[in-house]
Protein backbone atom coordinates (compact mmCIF):
# COMPACT_ATOMS: atom_id res chain seq x y z
CA UNK A 1 0.00 0.00 0.00
CA UNK A 2 0.66 3.95 -0.32
CA UNK A 3 -0.34 6.59 0.88
CA UNK A 4 -0.82 10.41 -0.53
CA UNK A 5 1.92 12.88 1.37
CA UNK A 6 -0.99 15.34 1.21
CA UNK A 7 -4.46 13.60 2.26
CA UNK A 8 -3.21 10.28 3.62
CA UNK A 9 -5.57 8.55 0.63
CA UNK A 10 -4.77 5.00 0.46
CA UNK A 11 -3.89 3.32 -2.59
CA UNK A 12 -2.57 0.05 -4.54
CA UNK A 13 1.01 0.42 -4.94
CA UNK A 14 0.45 0.35 -9.01
CA UNK A 15 -0.79 3.79 -8.59
CA UNK A 16 1.11 6.59 -9.63
CA UNK A 17 -0.33 9.90 -8.24
CA UNK A 18 -3.42 10.96 -5.98
CA UNK A 19 -6.78 11.17 -7.82
CA UNK A 20 -7.49 14.15 -5.44
CA UNK A 21 -4.01 16.35 -5.34
CA UNK A 22 -2.11 16.65 -8.26
CA UNK A 23 1.28 17.77 -6.35
CA UNK A 24 0.36 14.36 -3.90
CA UNK A 25 3.54 12.25 -3.85
CA UNK A 26 2.56 7.91 -2.78
CA UNK A 27 5.10 6.86 -0.40
CA UNK A 28 5.25 3.78 1.57
CA UNK A 29 3.71 3.77 5.17
CA UNK A 30 7.33 3.48 6.91
CA UNK A 31 7.97 7.02 5.01
CA UNK A 32 4.54 8.84 5.98
CA UNK A 33 5.44 7.73 9.99
CA UNK A 34 8.88 8.99 9.44
CA UNK A 35 7.38 12.19 8.48
CA UNK A 36 4.73 12.25 10.90
CA UNK A 37 2.29 12.65 8.59
CA UNK A 38 -1.26 10.75 9.79
CA UNK A 39 -2.98 8.19 7.01
CA UNK A 40 -6.43 8.19 5.93
CA UNK A 41 -7.58 5.79 8.76
CA UNK A 42 -5.71 7.82 11.41
CA UNK A 43 -7.16 11.46 10.39
CA UNK A 44 -10.82 10.34 10.59
CA UNK A 45 -13.50 12.06 12.23
CA UNK A 46 -11.60 11.50 15.31
CA UNK A 47 -9.79 14.28 16.28
CA UNK A 48 -6.12 14.41 18.15
CA UNK A 49 -5.26 16.07 20.75
CA UNK A 50 -1.71 15.93 22.62
CA UNK A 51 -1.17 13.81 25.31
CA UNK A 52 2.54 15.01 26.07
CA UNK A 53 5.68 15.19 24.65
CA UNK A 54 9.00 12.99 24.72
CA UNK A 55 12.26 15.06 24.21
CA UNK A 56 13.91 11.92 22.43
CA UNK A 57 12.92 9.07 19.96
CA UNK A 58 13.71 6.30 22.13
CA UNK A 59 10.89 7.96 24.88
CA UNK A 60 8.58 8.51 21.91
CA UNK A 61 8.90 5.00 20.71
CA UNK A 62 8.27 4.14 24.48
CA UNK A 63 5.00 6.27 24.57
CA UNK A 64 4.01 4.89 21.60
CA UNK A 65 4.42 1.11 22.60
CA UNK A 66 2.70 2.24 26.17
CA UNK A 67 -0.63 3.79 24.20
CA UNK A 68 -0.66 0.73 21.60
CA UNK A 69 -0.75 -2.11 24.09
CA UNK A 70 -3.73 -0.15 26.02
CA UNK A 71 -4.95 -0.02 22.42
CA UNK A 72 -5.30 3.59 22.03
CA UNK A 73 -4.51 4.92 18.43
CA UNK A 74 -1.42 7.07 18.84
CA UNK A 75 0.26 9.38 16.51
CA UNK A 76 4.02 10.89 17.41
CA UNK A 77 4.74 13.82 15.49
CA UNK A 78 8.44 14.77 15.06
CA UNK A 79 8.56 18.91 15.76
CA UNK A 80 11.37 22.01 16.29
CA UNK A 81 14.00 20.02 14.16
CA UNK A 82 13.46 22.37 12.08
CA UNK A 83 16.90 23.49 10.00
CA UNK A 84 16.36 27.13 9.93
CA UNK A 85 15.86 26.99 14.20
CA UNK A 86 18.78 24.59 14.70
CA UNK A 87 21.49 27.18 12.19
CA UNK A 88 19.82 30.68 14.32
CA UNK A 89 19.71 29.15 18.04
CA UNK A 90 22.79 26.49 17.36
CA UNK A 91 20.72 24.46 20.01
CA UNK A 92 17.53 23.39 19.03
CA UNK A 93 16.74 19.72 19.98
CA UNK A 94 13.69 18.39 18.30
CA UNK A 95 10.98 16.59 20.39
CA UNK A 96 8.28 14.77 19.68
CA UNK A 97 4.25 15.21 20.14
CA UNK A 98 2.11 12.39 21.30
CA UNK A 99 -0.90 12.82 19.86
CA UNK A 100 -4.49 10.25 20.46
CA UNK A 101 -7.89 10.65 20.05
CA UNK A 102 -9.83 13.51 21.92
CA UNK A 103 -11.62 10.35 23.46
CA UNK A 104 -8.35 8.63 25.01
CA UNK A 105 -7.05 12.00 25.89
CA UNK A 106 -7.54 11.87 29.55
CA UNK A 107 -6.43 7.93 29.94
CA UNK A 108 -3.55 8.72 27.60
CA UNK A 109 -2.00 11.40 30.07
CA UNK A 110 -2.46 10.15 32.71
CA UNK A 111 -0.49 6.67 31.69
CA UNK A 112 2.57 8.79 29.95
CA UNK A 113 2.45 10.61 33.46
CA UNK A 114 2.91 7.29 34.87
CA UNK A 115 5.55 6.23 32.11
CA UNK A 116 7.75 9.13 32.75
CA UNK A 117 7.65 8.68 36.43
CA UNK A 118 9.09 4.99 35.78
CA UNK A 119 11.59 6.09 33.32
CA UNK A 120 12.51 8.99 35.91
CA UNK A 121 12.76 6.15 38.48
CA UNK A 122 14.89 3.87 36.03
CA UNK A 123 17.08 6.59 35.57
CA UNK A 124 17.98 7.32 38.53
CA UNK A 125 18.20 3.82 39.57
CA UNK A 126 21.14 3.62 37.02
CA UNK A 127 22.99 6.85 38.02
CA UNK A 128 22.72 5.12 41.26
CA UNK A 129 24.29 1.87 39.97
CA UNK A 130 26.69 3.63 37.92
CA UNK A 131 27.91 5.99 41.24
CA UNK A 132 27.62 2.35 43.79
CA UNK A 133 30.55 0.73 40.57
CA UNK A 134 32.69 3.77 40.47
CA UNK A 135 32.93 3.86 44.31
CA UNK A 136 33.32 0.18 44.05
CA UNK A 137 36.19 0.20 41.66
CA UNK A 138 37.73 3.06 43.39
CA UNK A 139 37.89 0.94 46.51
CA UNK A 140 39.44 -1.93 44.77
CA UNK A 141 41.90 0.02 42.75
CA UNK A 142 42.97 2.15 45.73
CA UNK A 143 46.57 1.67 47.09
CA UNK A 144 46.85 -0.35 50.13
CA UNK A 145 46.97 2.05 53.46
CA UNK A 146 50.17 2.80 54.79
ZN1 LIG B 1 -4.18 13.05 -1.96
Amino acid sequence: MKYCVECGSEYQDSVKACADCPEGQLVDPETMRQRGLPMAHERDTRQFVRAGTAEDPLTAEDYVRLLEAERIPVIARPQGSGSVDALTTGNVLPWWEILVPAEHSVRAIDLLAREKDNLKATEAEAIRAAEDEERESEGFGAPPPA
